[in-house]
């Protein structure tokens, strides 16, 4: 049984409903975070998850709404634990930058609680692992892959397959159809996918809008992706624009066309079992 929770599903502009993209998933007793978008740990602490809980935080890639709040993991991670306990995480190239970058801002409140605390010896210890394709993190329950996706200009960006037992889920960011992400696809139980309704923002009078359609799968690109690896079931986040109860049923009407088996959309914290 693999667990998926939404804990955000919100887009680069601020939503007061939607946290920034975020997804955990939890198999056996691991426990993976999908990029760290703004509000994460608020919303990890809903359903019981906490930064010191976490076995490794996967990004997919480096774009600000999807690290916004990864500071604050690292820093929750550090100041909750009672001995060294490196924050894994996995990204493609540029994360040790990111997180090196992360760490040097985050240098005088370091240094004000290692002053402060006397059993607070130690910095915030990460474990930082820049990948590309190919098994990215292994526990004794689950097996991580990573496979390429294309969000150019963004690059490199990557998607992730978490297998545990008999039952396979693949996180994707942000990108658009291409082969990689369907060879990872392949298979999969479930998807976990940002989609764009592509339809509203290309009829936007402003050019900001209509560039966000070049590098993101529409609704429908995913519900074909979905299609193609033969995924049961479909889980749409990172929803631009805003999901709202009213445009719900053409989310789904739009998905469905291409896409026969389970969909799933929500609000933040919406779960997903796969059984
Ligand atoms: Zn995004
Ligand atoms: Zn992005």
């Amino acid at each position: 049984m693999i667990e998926i929770t939404l804990l955000g599903t919100g887009s680069p502009l601020p939503d007061p409903d939607r946290a920034g993209p975020s997804t955990l998933i939890r198999a056996g007793s691991t426990t993976l975070l999908i990029d760290a978008g703004r509000g994460v740990l608020m919303r990890a602490a809903a359903v019981g998850a906490s930064a010191a809980s976490l076995d490794a935080v996967l990004l997919t890639h480096l774009h600000s709404d999807h690290i916004t709040d990864l500071s604050d993991v690292i820093t929750s991670r550090w100041v909750t634990s009672f001995q060294p306990a490196p924050l894994t995480i996995v990204g493609p190239s540029g994360t040790s930058e990111v997180v090196d970058g992360l760490l040097a801002a985050l240098a005088p409140d370091i240094r004000y609680r290692i002053a402060h605390h006397a059993d607070l010896t130690w910095t915030p210890p990460v474990d930082v692992h820049e990948v590309t394709e190919g098994v990215c993190l292994k526990t004794p329950e689950v097996t991580v892959l990573a496979g390429p996706t294309d969000h150019r200009p963004v690059s490199p960006t990557i998607a992730f397959r978490v297998e545990h037992g008999e039952r396979s889920v693949v996180a994707a960011g942000d990108t658009v159809p291409c082969e990689s992400l369907d060879a990872l696809c392949l298979g999969a139980d479930a998807i976990v996918h940002t989609a764009l309704r592509t339809d509203l923002l290309e009829a936007a009078p402003l050019q900001r809008l209509q560039d966000v359609c070049e590098y993101h799968s529409s609704v429908e690109q995913v519900a074909q992706t979905a299609a193609r690896a033969g995924a049961a079931t479909l889980v749409l986040t990172h929803y631009v624009p805003a999901l709202t109860p009213d445009s719900e049923p053409e989310w789904r009407r739009r998905a469905a066309a291409h896409f026969a088996g389970r969909l799933e959309l929500g609000d933040d914290l919406h779960q997903v079992v796969i059984p």
